[in-house]
């Protein structure tokens, strides 16, 4: 038997025989590790811990914590759901069941007469747990195309012979476990036995290939885990998601809504909404200005030419909103599907000199993209949003210190907005197929040590993804972790060498020649839609005093004192303090329990022990009564809180 050369992440270089798999690998190892392992990547594919190694490979181990593992894990559960089915309804067909982000599902036809219903499902859970226990082993096999078609003919399901129709023959292969065969590239576990826990979540309609023309089949969303605790927790955390789910606390709150009459995917901010949008927006500007940003505000159409000569046309063109035709003239325009192209065309407003440079010019700027309608989703899918957009124009040799100004801002945001927890990734060219990519090599090579150098240089831990770069430029993503722990990608910085090759952006250099800029575009929110949405989950709607858009209500205990509350209203509004009167004809506790749904953060209530006093009563949001104050202390108290922000940020 001949000798394989195995590679590992840290560098080092290990013979084994050929043949070997990564598990028989992870027990060279360590018992423990071959315990924990559930997939592997060989030459940055996943493949089986159980498929045999025939060539000198890198390989990678991947552990419950790997996305690639959960991904083999949920995949491997969902054709653990298919036999469960199978052998509780004899004759049901299958579609596709693919892991996803959290969990799987799998498309099925029950027979004819035959329905599944959400009562089904703790049945399948017990079958699907016996199964289990049973350790039944995922066997991969390769199959001809024809013997693929015979197998499913005789089966009788058309759902999978319209799938291997599709497939080339020599590249087919079939998974069994214990009496279920299924048509699938794989991975899988090896084994059915760390499938510890299990959970089906929903079932919902949906229609054979995403098309309504055809089939409806039934969906069955589940989830499983390696153990126990791990289900309890995810189980707690998708019901604290559900109470916090922006799209139900934004019509509690009366932030924004939707009409099927205005569209649909076009949010209408409400008052309280817009308030705290305002708020968001003026606290950008104002590190902005700090920053050096300028501001400016374009159109929210532009003529087709100008997103012929960005690309935006060929990218948005034909699978977005039309054209808009004038009447007379017959020009014809787009809504502005990005903000780039308008900022290069003020760029190009006048000759630049490398004195004038980095320009950055920043624009609230909405923008308009269709998105299909079963895509939209609160404000995190709409179709037509605002982004927190910025555009730096700079010199090469400017690059680094831009890119380390622009992390400073993002981070300071997430300082003030309280996002703790986050992640970086640098997404750099494919170093093996730089033919992808426009730009000299020169001036990548530049970009990508500036943005690594900027990251180590601010201290920040990244990721580095090697071809996951745009054609046009690398970039820097930051991903938050909310409050329930669930990731978030906010705030991205991209070079970009491609705009102002197609715009002939220009300077003139201290050498007297003419140079091209190199842009920066940067969103830290990405969008104000998204951000409040991630904003809503991650604090629950409980913001901060100085993003409230509602910070004080004040309450007479009964009508006696409606005059003596009003005073107070009319105080606390004086001070620029977001402060309501609720002198509805309710009883004292009714209003209380109502604005503690409405999670506003102060209650001022008064009676007769406060207007002979002089003096208010505080309830504060979740922390119960404060008890008697002055107004004056009050107001000083809650001047102070509102403040804690500015001093965090400046
Ligand atoms: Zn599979
Ligand atoms: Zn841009």
């Amino acid at each position: 038997m001949s000798k394989i050369k195995v590679k590992f992440p840290d560098g080092s270089v290990k013979e084994f025989e050929e043949g070997i798999t990564s598990l028989e690998i992870a027990k060279s190892i360590s018992m423990r590790l071959a315990n924990e392992v559930l997939a592997a990547s060989v030459n940055g594919e996943v493949w089986d811990l159980t498929r045999p190694i025939k060539s000198d490979v890198s390989i990678v181990l991947h552990k419950w914590d790997d996305p690639e593992a959960k991904h083999t894990f949920w995949h491997s559960s969902a054709h653990l759901m298919a036999e469960a089915l199978e052998s509780l309804y004899p004759g049901i067909k299958f579609g596709i069941g693919p892991s996803i982000e959290n969990g799987f599902y799998y498309d099925v036809e029950p027979k004819e007469g035959i329905v599944i219903t959400e009562s089904d499902l703790p049945k399948i859970e017990n079958k699907m747990a016996d199964l289990a226990g049973q350790k039944e082993h995922y066997e991969r096999k390769e199959v001809s195309k024809s013997d693929a078609l015979k197998y499913f003919e005789k089966k009788g399901d058309e759902y999978k012979l319209e799938l291997i129709e599709g497939l080339e023959d020599g590249k087919i292969t079939f998974y069994t476990q214990g009496n279920f065969t299924d048509l699938c590239r794989g991975p899988h576990l090896p084994d059915t036995s760390p499938i510890k826990a299990i959970k089906l979540l929903s079932i919902a309609g949906a229609y054979w290939r995403g098309d309504e023309h055809n089939k409806q089949l039934t969906r069955i969303y589940g989830i499983t885990f390696p153990k126990k605790k791990m289900l309890d927790d995810y189980l707690i955390m998708l019901e604290e998601a559900k109470k916090r789910d922006h799209r139900k606390l934004g019509k509690d709150l009366e932030l924004f809504t939707f009409s099927s009459k205005v569209g649909q995917g076009l949010p209408l901010w409400l008052p309280k909404g817009t308030i705290l949008r305002n708020r968001l927006e003026e606290f950008l500007k104002s590190v902005q200005v700090k920053y050096g940003y300028e501001q400016v505000i374009t159109p929210h159409i532009g003529q087709k030419e100008l997103y012929v000569t960005s690309g935006h046309y060929e990218k948005y063109g034909r699978d977005s909103f039309q054209p808009i035709h004038t009447p007379v003239e017959g020009e014809e325009f787009l809504l502005k599907p990005m903000n780039c192209p308008h900022h290069c065309e003020i760029y190009k407003s006048k000759p630049r000199s490398y004195k004038d440079l980095p320009l950055r010019y920043a624009e609230f700027g909405t923008v308009y993209r269709y998105e299909q309608s079963g895509e939209l989703h609160g404000l995190t899918r709409v179709r037509g949003f605002t982004q927190d957009d910025a555009h730096i124009f700079c010199r090469p040799d400017q690059l680094k210190d831009e890119f380390i100004k622009v992390i400073d801002i993002i981070l300071l945001i997430f300082e003030a907005l309280d996002f703790k927890d986050f992640t970086t990734q640098i997404s750099l060219r494919d170093p093996n197929d730089k033919s992808k990519y426009i730009g000299s090599d020169e001036n990548w090579e530049k970009a990508e040590k500036a943005i690594i150098d900027a990251t180590e240089e601010k201290g920040i831990y990244t990721i580095i993804e090697y071809g996951e770069a745009a054609f046009y430029g690398p970039k820097l993503d930051f991903m938050v972790k909310d409050a329930l722990g669930r990731k978030w990608q906010l705030g991205t910085i991209q070079v970009d060498y491609n705009l102002p090759d197609r715009f002939e952006l220009e300077y003139v250099g201290s050498d007297n020649q003419r140079h091209r800029p190199i842009m920066i575009h940067r969103a830290p929110f990405g969008s104000m839609e998204r951000f409040v949405a991630v904003l809503i989950e991650h604090t629950a709607g409980e913001f901060p005093l100085w993003l409230s858009p509602r910070q004080v209500v004040v309450i007479p205990v009964s009508e006696k004192f409606n005059d003596y509350a009003e005073s107070i209203f009319n105080n606390l509004k004086d001070k620029n303090i977001l402060a309501e009167l609720d002198n509805r004809n309710e009883k004292i506790g009714y209003k209380i329990r109502d604005w503690e749904i409405h999670k506003v953060p102060y209650m001022i209530i008064v009676g007769e022990k406060e207007e002979l006093a002089g003096n208010i009563s505080v309830r504060k949001h979740k922390k119960g009564d404060l008890g008697s104050l002055s107004l004056s202390d009050f107001i000083d108290n809650i001047m102070n809180e509102i403040s804690e922000k500015n001093s965090k940020t400046n």
